[in-house]
């Protein structure tokens, strides 16, 4: 069934039962419809006939659910954008969706809008974008109901529109908008369920979220949730920053399952008591984003008895995930890598070669998706989405496919990863195309050239180093070297986010050259300090 419609009937059949919760405040399932149908309600009557899509800026807030359900509920996609953003990234994402309104669900309001509002034009005329802030949101979503009576059905999106549209790294600086139908996202909800394999009894399946909401390996803990009437127990990024309260919070919201990257659980791991005691119902890990540890797995195999850890494998581009499989210890016992697992039903793999041309069983080559949950492309990149995207005739159906960039292989229908076939990267769970921190370095006055590579431990990107080559080298050694690196990382940071700073910055006169012209990245990844 759609999600909407099941939504809607938990809120009939469930409706004092908590929807989400942030350790601090929740809102309840008949709350999340109410205030999602006010949301809609207002977003009609204030922009009659426009299906823009509407950003939501902010972080772990139960509004952010209630927005994001008004949107599809009204006819828009919505767009989460995370506050990890820095303001000039938000505003470019702003920008390029070219929406007259925009949600920011954060506290410090004035700022939030002014800064969100964009510059004034040429002529002076500030940008149209408005901003509705956290307390307008507020008393909208709990306003009187006569104001903003309930959308009908016909007002929300229909199967093929865009549900959701989330911005990933892009290779030349500027993010890309997948775009996510409402049909890709059922799909994946029929499946995802069946992972979480856990009957719904009376009281809400507890699910605990790690990811924030702007990046898709929430979407498998967001809506998988939502579809069977479960309770969202959100953490937020402070909590993830200090052990006593991620801890305290974990021990609080008693998960049942657990969706993260891998980094996050091993981070959890680090502490010892991280273990069956801290949360005794736990029973479900779902993994995705980034290899998982032979060593990580077995580890949470021990410390958690009885529960089980799937890995699954996709990219935002295919609605999170297309493959899973269930560890077992013996896997992690192998010298191979775990697999990521069996194509869920409504999706096909397809190995290519170089040429195009299919595998052959345990070859490597390109993972291709195709089926019923591959997205429609980048928003507003023609070019880019015919180069990732592709279409065939399966009968009478058209099937979108989707090149992953990722090299793997397939032994009985088991796929293995093996890494990447261009220059993007996890790290921290996190993906990272390096030529957009390149392209970012080089809006710094003081780069002239900027090549950033990876280091690697056992299979898994540990940090990033920046190889400058400024407009004017220092003579004056190491010292000045350091205060550059610093000063660049500080200019950096208007445009990038944190996670995408590289650690280690190196200062050449000229970079070492491939023979056919191009930065000599291995070269680089040999050279680092
Ligand atoms: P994202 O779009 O952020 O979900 O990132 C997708 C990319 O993460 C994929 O194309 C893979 O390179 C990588 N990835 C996703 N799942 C896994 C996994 N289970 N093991 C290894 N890499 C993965």
């Amino acid at each position: 069934m759609e999600l909407l419609k099941r939504v809607k009937e938990h809120g009939l059949n469930r409706g004092d039962c908590m929807a989400y919760h942030d350790g601090q405040t929740g809102i309840s399932y008949k709350e999340l419809n109410a205030y999602s149908d006010r949301i809609a309600s207002f977003l009609l009557e204030t922009l009659p006939g426009d299906h823009s899509p509407i950003p939501v800026y902010g972080h772990k807030h139960p509004l952010m659910i209630a927005a994001f359900l008004g949107c599809v509920k009204a006819g828009h996609a919505y767009c989460p954008i995370d506050i990890c953003m820095p303001m000039d990234r938000v505003k470019e994402i702003i920008g390029s969706l070219n929406t007259p309104l925009v949600f920011a669900i954060v506290e410090e309001e004035k700022t939030a809008a002014e800064s969100l509002k964009g510059e004034a034009d040429p002529e002076g005329r500030s940008s149209s974008v408005r901003v509705v802030t956290l307390s307008e949101l507020l008393s909208i979503a709990t306003g009187d109901p006569k104001e903003y009576p309930a959308p009908g059905e016909e007002a929300g999106l229909g199967l093929s529109d865009t549900f959701y549209m989330i911005f990933t790294s892009g290779s030349t600086g500027k993010p890309k908008g997948v775009q996510i139908p409402y049909e890709c996202l059922n799909h994946f909800l029929d499946w995802s369920e069946t992972l979480v394999d856990l009957p719904a009894g009376t009281e809400p399946i507890r699910f605990l979220n790690q990811a924030p909401f702007s990046f898709d390996l929430s979407v498998m803990d967001l809506y998988t949730y939502l579809a069977m009437g479960g309770t969202l127990q959100a953490l937020d990024k402070e909590t993830q920053n200090n052990y006593r309260l991620l801890f305290d919070r974990i021990r609080g919201a008693d998960p049942e399952v657990w969706v993260s990257t891998p980094s996050f659980a091993e981070l959890c791991l680090a502490d010892p008591s991280f273990d069956g005691k801290l949360a005794p119902h736990l029973s479900r890990f779902l993994f995705c984003g980034e290899r998982l540890a032979n060593a990580t797995a077995l580890k949470l195999l021990q410390r958690f008895p009885g529960a089980r850890v799937l890995n699954t494998y996709g990219p935002t581009e295919s609605t999170v995930a297309v493959t899973a499989v269930e560890v077992t210890s013996e896997m992690c016992n192998e010298k191979e890598a775990i697999p990521v697992g069996r194509v869920k039903p409504g999706s096909f793999l397809r190995i290519a070669r170089p040429d195009g041309q299919e595998a052959a069983e345990g070859e490597k080559g390109e993972i291709l998706i195709l089926g019923d949950t591959v997205s429609t492309g980048y928003y507003g990149q023609e070019e880019l989405t015919r180069k990732a995207f592709f279409e065939e005739t399966s009968g009478s159906a058209a099937v979108r496919g989707y090149r992953t960039g990722d090299e793997g292989y397939l032994k009985d229908g088991m796929l293995f990863y093996s890494g990447r076939l261009d220059l993007q990267v996890k790290l921290h769970g996190y993906r990272i195309e390096l030529g957009d921190i390149e392209s970012n370095l080089l809006k710094i006055p003081n780069v002239r050239q900027a090549c950033v590579v990876p280091s690697y431990r056992e299979g898994k990107v540990t940090s990033l180093t920046a190889f400058i080559v400024p407009t004017e080298l220092s003579r004056e050694g190491k010292k000045d070297e350091r205060k550059s690196a610093a000063l660049i990382k500080e200019q950096l940071r208007a445009y990038l986010p944190d996670y995408m700073i590289p650690k280690k910055f190196q200062f050449l006169e000229t970079l070492p050259m491939t023979v056919n012209g191009k930065a000599d990245r291995k070269k680089l990844m040999e050279t680092q300090r």
